[in-house]
């Protein structure tokens, strides 16, 4: 396989995490997850160097500073996200292809990067209200969190055009099944 990426992408709350564990099980052999470097704190469930590298804010300044990042974002007010190459590289090794859950502007970053041997799939959400629903449902976030989210969703919604693919997410399982033949039909290109 030549080095491909997949990139999912969605306001927050949108499905993209199912939709990703949905794929990196629907492909084991293909697909492995690219984790990211991020300077949140871990929630409760999460696990470091499988969910996310938590780091510190000066170490990730650092890695800015060697170049060590494909992409990164502030995502949220003071949060830094990014994808670090030797991620990339290591997945490619393996001759797999990488799948990231980025958010909106960092997908568009590392599709510039790689406008033909990427696939990008952006997941809309039914509504604003919906997805307030489900970020409020899912109890991680306090409520101040929560409306930075759904503003930030608002204003990304506006990137949808810029994607290859778009899911409109009304019903898991078949947004699911969509992404899974999206991803099949690029993956044998
Ligand atoms: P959360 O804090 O809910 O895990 O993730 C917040 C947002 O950051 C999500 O939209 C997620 O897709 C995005 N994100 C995760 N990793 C990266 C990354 O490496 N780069 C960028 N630009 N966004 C990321």
């Amino acid at each position: 396989m030549t080095n491909k990426l997949i990139l999912i992408t969605a306001p927050s709350g949108a499905g993209k995490t199912t939709i990703t564990r949905f794929l990196l099980a629907r492909f084991p052999e293909q697909l492995a997850f690219s984790v990211s470097a991020a300077t949140r704190s871990a929630r409760e469930n999460e696990q470091d160097g499988v969910d996310y590298h938590f780091i510190s804010a000066d170490s990730f300044r650092e890695l800015i500073a060697k170049d060590a990042f494909l992409e990164w974002e502030m995502v949220y007010e003071g949060k830094y996200y990014g994808t670090l190459r030797s991620e990339i590289r290591k997945i490619w090794d393996k001759d797999m292809a990488p799948l990231l859950d980025i958010d909106v502007k960092g997908a568009m970053h590392v599709k510039q990067q790689f406008p033909e041997s990427s696939l990008s799939i952006f997941i809309q959400p039914p509504s604003i209200e919906e997805l307030s629903r489900r970020l409020r449902q899912r109890g991680t976030e306090s409520e101040e969190s929560i409306r930075a989210r759904i503003d930030k969703s608002t204003f990304e919604l506006s990137f949808r055009d810029n994607f290859d693919r778009v899911i409109i997410n009304n019903e898991l399982e078949k947004a699911c099944r969509e992404a899974a033949e999206m991803v099949e039909d690029f993956l044998k290109q």
